[in-house]
């Protein structure tokens, strides 16, 4: 019997895929760093920076009912350390009761810590006082040490989960620190630009960077980066070569903390408390990253793309982002 001949599809030729209607939008551009990171900025679609404003969200919890609420420490698992002001805790260092790594662990290594940051349910991270925010990164430099101390312990991420979208359990806002005895492959591309020549690779990086600084202090600055895989990102570094955090003197922690909390407080300003993630980069065993934070506003959601080519599309171009959080930093 005779093979059924297979039906052709005819589509219309590449040369025909400029329409008319494309030629009176401005052009998208790619992006990639000196890290190799990549992004598509998608002006077409761009919004005014005011409409990326997000409607607050509203705690439901009440503080009675909230593990991480003052009069409720017996239902959390035995406190590590706390900061106190007139005899009563304003942070607080526990282990994390839903532990993704544990000392015991022989395939998962590691130690799961929350930080709590203020006792007031209602309070987040931009709201809590300057100087209990410079205690906050005294008490993430204590145990990002006392982590390191271990042998076994190669790297100690800091981070913070803020809102629904941010991938917040608990609305009560917090800090999560997880230790643990593997290198993050995901942290090559910094090891890698760092590798020689630290120095002089940190001066090339943030030159390149310097027409998006918003804001700068004696020791740090803070900007939007070249590449921004989400609207608004902002990225806060240390000016000097920081490949210890252990080693930052209080003042570089200060200004550290400083930094941080006025970003967010721009963010929050701007945006009108959105979920946010920040990641605190410290240097791992042996290996030099440079110390930094950084900060993914969760305006929209990844998908598809952005998930198989970690190249997402960001509507807002760094330059633009910027100028808008500089307007709302509080001097
Ligand atoms: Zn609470």
């Amino acid at each position: 019997m005779a093979l059924k001949k297979k039906k052709q599809i005819k589509s219309k030729p590449l040369s025909d895929y400029i329409f008319p209607e494309h030629k009176k939008m401005p052009e998208n551009e790619f992006r990639i760093d000196c890290f190799n990171r990549c992004v598509i900025y998608t002006v077409n679609r761009s919004k005014r920076p005011q409409q990326f404003s997000q409607p607050k969200v509203v705690k439901s919890t009440k503080p009675a009912d909230c593990v991480f609420c003052q009069g409720n420490e017996s239902k959390t698992p035995k406190e590590i350390c706390r900061y106190e002001e007139r005899g009563k805790w304003q942070i607080r260092v526990i282990p994390n009761k839903f532990y993704g790594v544990h000392p015991a662990y022989e395939k998962a290594y590691g130690r799961h810590e929350v930080i709590i940051e203020t006792p007031e349910h209602f309070k987040t991270f931009s709201e809590i006082t300057p100087k209990q925010t410079v205690k906050l990164f005294e008490i993430f430099q204590e145990r990002y040490a006392a982590h390191m101390a271990d042998k076994k312990v190669k790297s100690v991420m800091i981070f913070k989960n803020e809102g629904p979208l941010g991938g917040a359990s608990l609305e009560h806002t917090h800090w999560q620190l997880v230790s643990s005895d593997i290198l993050y492959p995901e942290n090559d591309k910094y090891v890698e630009y760092f590798k020689n020549y630290p120095e002089e690779q940190l001066k090339r990086w943030l030159d390149s960077e310097k027409e998006r600084f918003f804001y700068k202090n004696k020791n740090v600055v803070v900007f939007c980066p070249y590449v921004s895989k989400f609207n608004f990102e902002v990225w806060v570094v240390p000016k000097k070569l920081s490949i210890d955090f252990e080693k930052m003197t209080k003042e570089e922690i200060k200004d550290f903390a400083m930094a941080t909390h006025k970003a967010i407080g721009a963010i929050d300003k701007m945006l009108n408390f959105p979920s946010y993630n920040i990641v605190l980069f410290p240097s791992e065993k042996g290996e030099n990253l440079q110390t930094h934070i950084q900060i993914y506003p969760r305006i929209s959601n990844w998908a598809g793309f952005e998930y198989g080519t970690n190249c997402a599309f960001n509507s807002v171009l760094p330059e633009v982002a910027s100028q808008e959080l500089k307007k709302n930093i509080k001097r």
